[in-house]
């Protein structure tokens, strides 16, 4: 159904925004996701895992459970179209999906693709929208079954549901680290930061490094197979990717598994090219690798025991490199060991859709 334009009057439902009840951004985006946790579920199906984690998680269906996760991308929200072609957005929208499902060490099968579009814009630009969500299909095995399309006033919007699937006793959560587990990442981080400064003008670098980093940010790969590899291992307790920030994104290890977390500075993988990108512009480095967000690497944990044979395993199979960045420990806050071996705690200063 569309409401005509002439019932579409000054706020009268909604209004709480103009009184002085509280607004969304004061409960923040993850205040938010927990307000709305409660009284979700009133049906007697198979769920292990509802709001929370990185898929929600129903099953099991013989040895395999079902995954599903949603994303979606706004327009000037997640990307502006002068500063990205429509086959990367068309990419990405599909791409943060399939990192979801990687977090939870599964393999992506279906994908469901909504979109609101305006009525003036040119069909070619949505086709080579589809071209980019198309191709990631075809790349990663992922077949393209349905969706939904609307008209938008002015802006696009493209909302990814992705169905995957994992062995039911493979699947890692959010919730499973312990103190004393050593936490990995799976590649360099703040390289997506960096590429947005230099999208926005708030940066610049020599054209290779400005390409790269400018690339990490447009076209980010899901580490599918590294998730697989992980979980397949069963060596690992906890896994999340990184779309918001390494300490925004630890953070949610963290409450999943009432744990803390301490990093070290000196072990967080950087690029050449961001090191050399903050250095010339002046920006904070490990402002943009702490917070930067939209790396969709993958954050997991080892416990201790299981080090040893995690290292042989990572060796056998030329997979990684994997960064040790730290080890979970008791209590509730991440600190991290600074260069000069003071060790100080840090907020998850990452993103968040809904802070001031
Ligand atoms: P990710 O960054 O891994 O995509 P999010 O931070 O977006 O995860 O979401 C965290 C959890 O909250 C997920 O389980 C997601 O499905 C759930 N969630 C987010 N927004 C909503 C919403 N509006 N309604 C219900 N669940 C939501
Ligand atoms: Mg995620």
């Amino acid at each position: 159904m569309m409401i005509p334009l002439a019932h579409r009057g000054p706020l009268c439902y909604f209004s709480a925004m103009a009184s002085k009840r509280p607004t969304m951004a004061d409960l923040g985006e993850f205040g938010f996701i927990r307000s709305i946790q409660n009284n979700c579920r009133f049906s007697p199906a198979k769920v292990i895992q509802g709001i929370g984690d990185d898929c929600a998680v129903m099953g099991p269906y013989g040895e395999k459970v079902l995954l599903v996760t949603t994303d979606l991308l706004l327009e000037d929200i997640h990307f502006i179209r002068y500063l990205i072609p429509p086959t990367h957005v068309g990419e990405k929208a599909l791409n943060v999906n399939l990192s979801d499902i990687a977090a939870m060490g599964g393999t992506a099968l279906h994908a469901f693709v909504s979109l609101a579009v305006p009525k003036a814009l040119c069909p070619d630009i949505v086709h080579a929208l589809y071209r980019g969500i198309k191709n990631m299909c075809k790349k990663y095995g992922v077949d393209l079954l349905g969706g939904d399309t609307t008209a938008s006033p002015d802006r696009m919007l493209i909302n990814i549901t992705v169905i995957g699937e994992a062995i039911e006793n493979e699947v890692l959560f959010r919730s499973g680290a312990r103190p004393g587990d050593h936490i990995y990442v799976t590649g360099p981080l703040g390289d997506s930061a960096g590429g947005l400064a230099i999208l926005l003008g708030k940066a610049t670098a020599p054209d290779t490094a400005a390409s790269a980093l400018v690339k990490a940010h447009n076209r980010p790969r899901p580490f599918l197979e590294i998730g697989r590899m992980i979980a397949r291992s069963h060596l690992a307790s906890a896994m999340i990717d990184v779309s918001d920030g390494l300490v925004s994104d630890l953070k949610h290890i963290c409450d999943a598994s009432h744990a803390g977390a301490r990093i070290s500075e000196r072990a967080l993988p950087v690029s050449k090219n961001l090191k050399a990108l903050a250095t010339s512009n002046d920006l904070d480095l490990f402002d943009l690798v702490l917070n930067g967000g939209e790396d969709y690497g993958l954050i997991f944990t080892v416990p201790e025991k299981n080090g040893a044979l995690f290292s042989e395993m990572v060796e056998e199979g030329k997979k990684g490199p994997f960064f040790h960045i730290g080890n979970m420990v008791k209590g509730n806050t991440i600190e991290i060991i600074k260069t000069d071996n003071t060790i100080t705690p840090i907020a998850a200063g990452g993103f968040d859709h809904f802070m001031k």
